[in-house]
């Protein structure tokens, strides 16, 4: 079977939610037997946004392969379970990047490099990219921003030269807006016309068309739609604001949006996946009904959701499997000091102290750890929140008052987290930290070991500063313990305070590999310990 391409563009407004809808049709096409993966095209200028404040574009999702991208590929991963790579992240700085390295070497000799066709031959070239190998049988590829961006021109060029030439074997799917006007009472699809329009001045018609809405959309207005924009009746589908994002997939499935895609694409389901959904179904049953409640406090610095996204969702999707509904009150570290630590606290059963970089925040993590470490309140430290585990136990129980990470402060005497060996020479901001998958060894007997039943893991890495082995003696006698070390390099992966009820740090990020049906089992059991 030739591989099919679904190309997935918005229009009208951003934040529709297109990495939503596109991991739900990767659901539904996976539910129906087939292999997929999807892929992300992003219209800005940077390599990739591993430089980029999260209050630009939220959390920086890193992949198994060592690629810092956006967020929707964490949507990606969590709904299809399927693990993206290098080829799942593109944008227009690494389109542009590849292009002019080609040209510096001489590959185009002689010609005037321009948009049409350099650029659009590097993103038609990273489109398929995924298709080598015939290791998928759908390709879906979202394109960042909105129709009618400047950006993006160069990518709906591209998509249009790929339609043409891979014929019934590509499908463009629009999603767009349909506002409601309370005064007049009116469910308006002017917008979504207008929208259309744009794309087919652009040489794209699109087969499909998914309305965002507040309000449930009648009939008559899809139908409206579909006569208005040339797309089929049964190829309008509404896409209303649900309680939670796992309902999207059923929600599409519920009106016939796979059995359209694979329609129109002359297919049909596998034998034997009758578009069984069950799995998921039991999920959403569960969050619909969870009843007992945690309470977990996020200590971290950027007051914004998608900051720590995948950690909310890894908390959630944990909640939903182990019966709780899991609340999150995010603490402001930078807010925090020993005086107000016990108040911004109070009445949580658990609490995580949160990545990140700089020393903003810092003194309030450390102060939230304090706490929790000397009320035995149950505490999950993540990359830099691990780093503070290390440090606030330096000071307060090893008496190394002025221990700190070189990151805070690169002459402090006790540097209990350094900056790793493999960072030193190092000039250049971006790609160039400890990313992606390593091997994690887990000590016998730990906490950890009994959490994830084995001895070897894998888990995904983000950092520049590590845990100073120097002093590793004086913190195993003192009761954190070094509960995972990577095995190559012996680098301290974990610690742990195993006379705690649950006091664990981990450098790497399980986040990132947490699914809706394969939650990670650490978040697992830090919430079922609550
Ligand atoms: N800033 C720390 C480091 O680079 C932690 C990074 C993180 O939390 N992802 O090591």
């Amino acid at each position: 079977m030739d591989t099919k391409y679904i190309f997935v563009t918005g229009g009208v407004v951003s934040s529709l939610g297109k990495g939503i809808i596109s991991s739900s049709i990767g659901r539904l096409l996976l539910t129906c037997g087939y292999r997929v993966t999807i892929q992300k095209f992003d219209p800005y200028i940077n390599i990739d946004p591993g430089t980029l404040n999260p209050y630009e574009h939220g959390e920086c999702y890193v992949t198994d392969d060592g690629v810092e991208t956006d967020l929707d590929l964490g949507h990606y991963e969590r709904f299809t379970g399927i693990r993206t790579s290098v080829n799942n992240s593109v944008t227009t700085g690494k389109i542009y990047q590849a292009v002019i390295d080609k040209e510096r070497r001489g590959d185009y000799l002689g010609k005037t490099i321009q948009v049409v066709p350099h650029i659009t031959n590097e993103i038609k070239d990273r489109i398929k990219a995924n298709a080598a190998g015939g290791k998928y049988d759908f390709i879906i590829t979202e394109i960042g921003g909105t129709i009618g961006d400047i950006e993006s021109a160069p990518f709906l060029e591209a998509i249009r030269q790929l339609r043409w030439e891979l014929g019934g074997n590509a499908l463009c799917i629009h999603l767009t807006y349909v506002p409601y006007l309370k005064a007049a009472g009116e469910l308006k699809t002017k917008p979504t016309q207008h929208s259309v329009k744009e794309l087919q001045s652009l040489g794209i018609q699109p087969d499909i068309l998914i309305l965002r809405t507040e309000k449930h959309l009648p009939q008559e207005v899809l139908r409206k739609v579909a006569a208005f924009c040339n797309v089929s009746n049964d190829a309008v589908i509404q896409s209303e604001d649900l309680p939670s994002i796992y309902e999207v997939p059923l929600n599409m499935h519920r009106q016939g949006l796979d059995k359209t895609i694979l329609a129109k694409f002359g297919m049909e389901h596998v034998a034997g996946h009758e578009q069984s959904l069950s799995q998921w179904e039991d999920f959403v049953r569960k969050e619909k009904d969870l009843h007992a409640s945690v309470k977990i406090g996020l200590v971290g610095k950027y007051d914004l959701q998608d900051a720590y996204k995948s950690i909310r969702e890894s908390l959630h999707i944990a909640g939903i499997h182990t019966g709780k509904k899991v609340e999150i009150r995010f603490v402001n570290s930078e807010n925090l000091n020993a005086d107000n630590v016990e108040e911004a606290l109070s009445g949580l059963d658990g609490v995580v102290i949160c990545p990140g970089f700089g020393t903003r925040g810092i003194e309030g993590k450390i102060d939230a750890v304090t706490y929790t470490r000397t009320h035995n309140i149950p505490t999950f430290g993540i990359c830099l929140g691990m780093q503070m585990m290390v440090i606030e136990f330096a000071r307060n129980v090893l008496g190394l008052k002025d221990a700190r990470s070189s990151e805070m402060n690169p002459d402090t005497p006790h540097n209990v987290i350094d900056l790793m060996e493999s960072q030193k020479a190092l000039s250049q901001m971006g790609g160039t930290m400890r990313l992606g998958g390593y091997a994690c060894e887990l000590a016998a007997g730990s906490h950890v070991r009994k959490i994830y039943g084995k001895k070897l893991i894998r888990e995904r890495h983000r950092h520049r500063y590590e845990f100073n082995n120097a002093y590793l003696d004086r913190f195993q006698q003192a009761g954190m313990a070094c509960a995972g070390r990577n095995p190559e390099n012996n680098l301290v992966e974990i610690v742990e305070i195993p006379s705690l009820k649950w006091f664990i740090g981990t450098q790497f990020h399980p986040e990132y590999s947490s699914t809706v049906l394969e939650p990670h089992p650490l978040f697992m059991d830090f919430v079922r310990s609550l």
